[in-house]
């Protein structure tokens, strides 16, 4: 009998990176996160307006053009 494979733990979010230097609001990443983590503020900045509702995926750092996002994981 073969062993059932153990399961990839599921990644952890550590920290959420925001480089706002180079954010310039287009909302391409509060569009592509499926969870709804990322909005756009008044200024026109992304930020984590619900940071405990990421799932990892990284496609908010994938689709960003201007390589703001950094998602840490632990
Ligand atoms: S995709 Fe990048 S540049 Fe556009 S709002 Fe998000 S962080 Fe800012
Ligand atoms: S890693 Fe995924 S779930 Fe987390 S903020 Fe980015 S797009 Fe949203």
């Amino acid at each position: 009998m073969t062993k059932p494979k153990p399961k990839k733990p599921k990644p952890k979010l550590k920290q959420l990176h925001l480089n706002l230097d180079w954010c310039k609001g287009c909302g391409i990443c509060a569009a592509f996160c499926p969870t709804n983590v990322l909005e756009i503020d008044d200024k026109d900045k992304v930020t984590a307006a619900r940071a405990q509702d990421c799932i990892c995926c990284k496609l908010c750092e994938l689709r960003c053009p201007d390589l703001a996002i950094d998602v840490e994981t632990e």
